[in-house]
């Protein structure tokens, strides 16, 4: 089975650190959860770094962790949608600073709330290269948060490598449902929805075998367990928690 490693968050050149801590939980059947060398490291909240294919990709720094700040050597950051709990205001842009070559990819929006230089606006359909790695933009718009809120943009982003699961991030978005979704970054709460529609959601992608749960920095611990468990047993989607810097290979 994949070694699942807790490594010290502000060094993350490499996430090749022993294992530190106890195995986080695991949500399902136990089933053994692995494809290849995908190497998934959750920073906190809705913050995923994900190595494939000779690529570190960042998704979504933003301001409910502060795991992410030491990250280096970033080829792409991934921005889903303009809220501060995404991309964080006030260090995203020194982040950027100190990964220079990272190529950075944003709904098209996001310059409403935070200027980041360089930043390359994409639109749903849209496709990137990064090293081996092939990026998909899907979705287009944030879910209803309410009625009285204006809806602002929200890609979400499918990685596909070769010999590597299909890996996909929706952002705050449960209305895109792309094809062939193997181990699914999944938002276990958020002020936009309720757990009845995340479960649609994860049975919509057809119940990727593997799901890392994030976007839950308004949960207490006892609403982790309990959402975790609830998702898992009504979609069979085996939830494997990172949370807290851990890391593992799919
Ligand atoms: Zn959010």
């Amino acid at each position: 089975m994949a070694q699942v490693r807790t490594q010290l968050p502000r060094y993350l050149d490499t996430c090749s650190a022993e294992c530190l801590g106890s195995r986080p939980p695991v949500y399902g059947m136990g089933e053994v959860c692995h494809y290849g060398d995908m190497k998934i490291t959750h920073l906190g909240h809705a913050c995923v770094l994900v190595e494939a294919a000779g690529a570190r990709i960042l998704i979504d720094p933003g301001a409910f962790s502060d795991l992410w700040h030491g990250v280096r050597n970033l080829d792409a950051v991934l921005i889903t949608h303009q809220h501060a709990d995404h991309v964080d205001p006030d260090d995203a842009p020194g982040l950027l600073e100190k990964n220079p070559q990272a190529k950075v990819f944003t709904a098209d929006d996001v310059d409403q709330t935070v200027l980041l230089p360089g930043a390359e606006p994409v639109i749903p359909g849209q496709t990137m290269s990064v090293e081996g790695v092939r990026i998909e933009a899907v979705g287009g718009n944030h879910a209803i948060i309410h009625q009285d809120i204006p809806r602002i943009h929200n890609i979400g982003y499918l990685l596909r490598a070769e010999g590597e699961p299909t890996f996909f991030h929706p952002g705050d978005a449960l209305d895109a449902a792309p094809e062939g979704v193997e181990v699914l970054a999944l938002p276990l709460m958020g002020p936009w929805a309720a757990m009845k529609e995340h479960v649609e959601f994860v049975r919509a992608l057809n119940a990727p075998k593997c799901s890392i749960p994030i976007h839950d920095e308004l949960l207490s611990d006892r609403g982790r367990e309990l959402l975790s468990r609830q998702i898992s047993n009504l979609t069979g989607t085996e939830i494997i928690s990172l949370r807290g810097g851990a890391c593992r290979d799919f």
